[in-house]
């Protein structure tokens, strides 16, 4: 049977604030105690107040701009109302039908011939997260540290039609969110998670069938994972002429790699939303969101062109580079200083970027500062060093974080182009190798090689290689 993939992703992703959501608790809760991050309003004790969190606000829509949404004048936040032993206050309170951004869209690249694709995003709006049940034996305990910490949530549209796009698709938001600054989106900290809804349908058809919404994924390989599960599942349910006929709540078993029936999905009427009564709606002037969308950085899709075309970057050093910010900044600038985009790249992309990786660190904590580099460049540039010991020098300052030109000092690693100490070497060597001089007077092309490898070698590989090529020429004739 020819079916289509339907896939829709919701991301959750933790704004990147000092302060929670309608509190002034950290939120920062990665290395805290549990239960010591918390107050009256987090906690939902009754009359307690929230208050929105403005930086919270305006990171959620500087990612929205980012996300090419538009941003209506007036919003509100409602209270969806569950019960569940994480969420204290019976209620979460998130925005419902008034958003503050509706309506955006993300380009994604999608295989190896590289087709660009747009996915439209539904909305981006805030919410406050919940606590967190850890279940310890017979024992179920509950750290509110995380409550009421501020979430965005960027709800696509169902325009994804394999688990492949749909990870290209999680990517590229994260590369977004964190080069826009409003969330570390880091997976490892649970501050990226993904419910991935899906469904099949006839190739042909334009009606969507019932979905299920696979919950609370987080990682890129588990979403990946479990929506080919998913799909398998469901294709098994059309060939037997028995397909989905309701809505579907899943999750995800990461350790049996298949999804698990969890309920019937929720519909809206089942959270009784309704507008939240501590807190006004919200009216934004225009000339802040202007402000704001003036602040957004240089964002990915246009960063990756502009390394490509300005400094020749392959698309593997852009993605990096994009993926990476600070490596990227760090590359330019030596780019820039020494007009030499190819050596900086070979210097940060290779050289560099293999230590940085062998011991996961940023560059930004490494000891080998920008003008380290550019002074390794110049030092080529202007015939002191040779390339392959340019490399064992930025690696000595990488261990040491002494300047190159230091090393190159203290070692004497410079190359020798004094002409006079070059011609008495050559002079030796040809006496020396009498026999490889005839060879070579009588036609044999590669005994001049061997002549150029003992001047090199009496030189420790120092000797400027040019310089030596044209005086044995001259000598030796040609
Ligand atoms: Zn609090």
């Amino acid at each position: 049977m020819d079916l289509e993939t339907i896939i829709g992703l919701e991301v959750h992703a933790q704004i990147a604030t000092q302060s929670k959501l309608w509190c002034a608790c950290s939120n920062d809760d990665f290395d805290a105690e549990p239960n010591m991050l918390t107050c009256p309003v987090c906690l939902g004790y009754p009359g307690a107040l929230p208050v929105l969190n403005k930086k919270a606000l305006e990171w959620g829509l500087k990612t929205a701009l980012a996300l090419n949404c538009s941003i209506p004048e007036v919003s509100k936040f409602d209270r969806k109302n569950y019960f569940y032993p994480d969420l204290p206050m019976g209620y979460q309170i998130s925005q419902y039908d008034e958003p503050i951004s509706v309506k955006g869209r993300v380009s994604i690249v999608i295989g190896e011939d590289k087709v660009e694709k747009e996915i439209g995003i539904t909305r981006l709006h805030l919410e406050n997260d919940a606590g967190k049940l850890m279940h310890e034996g017979e024992w179920s305990l509950v750290d509110f540290n995380r409550s009421g910490s501020p979430l965005m949530e960027i709800v696509s549209e169902p325009d994804l039609r394999s688990p492949e796009e749909a990870k290209a698709y999680a990517e590229e938001l994260q590369k977004i969110l964190q080069t826009v600054g409003s969330s570390e989106a880091n997976m490892y900290k649970g501050q990226m998670r993904f419910d991935a809804s899906v469904s099949l349908r006839p190739v042909g058809e334009s009606k969507l069938y019932p979905r299920a919404e696979i919950k609370n994924l987080n990682s890129f390989r588990s979403l990946e994972a479990a929506l080919h599960f998913e799909i398998r599942r469901q294709r098994a349910l059309w060939e037997e002429g028995n397909p989905p006929d309701r809505e579907t709540t899943v999750g995800w078993i990461e350790e049996e790699q298949r999804t698990q029936m969890m309920r019937e999905k929720e519909s809206a009427a089942d959270y009784r939303y309704f507008p939240e009564p501590d807190l006004p709606p919200l009216k934004l002037e225009k000339a802040m969101v202007e402000k704001l969308k003036a602040e957004l950085p240089e964002l990915p899709a246009v960063y990756r062109v502009r390394l490509r075309d300005e400094f020749g970057l392959s698309d593997e050093e852009a993605e990096i580079a994009v993926s990476n910010p600070n490596l990227g900044r760090f590359f330019e600038q030596v780019a820039e200083a020494t007009g030499e985009p190819k050596q900086a790249r070979t210097f940060v992309f290779s050289v560099l970027l293999s230590h940085l990786k062998e011991d996961s660190i940023d560059v930004s904590r490494s000891k080998v500062q920008v003008e380290h580099v550019v002074h390794l460049i110049t030092a080529i540039q202007d015939g002191k060093i040779s390339a392959s010991v340019a490399k064992e020098v930025l690696e000595e300052t990488y261990l040491v974080g002494k300047d190159p030109l230091v090393i190159i000092q203290e070692k004497g690693l410079e190359q020798v182009s004094d002409a006079d100490e070059l011609e008495r070497i050559c002079d030796q060597v040809i006496a020396e190798n009498e026999k490889i001089v005839e060879d070579y007077k009588n036609g044999k092309e590669r005994a001049f090689g061997a002549l150029i490898g003992k001047v090199m070698a009496a030189t420790k590989g120092q000797a400027n290689p040019q310089m030596v090529t044209e005086m044995m020429r001259g000598k030796v004739g040609s």
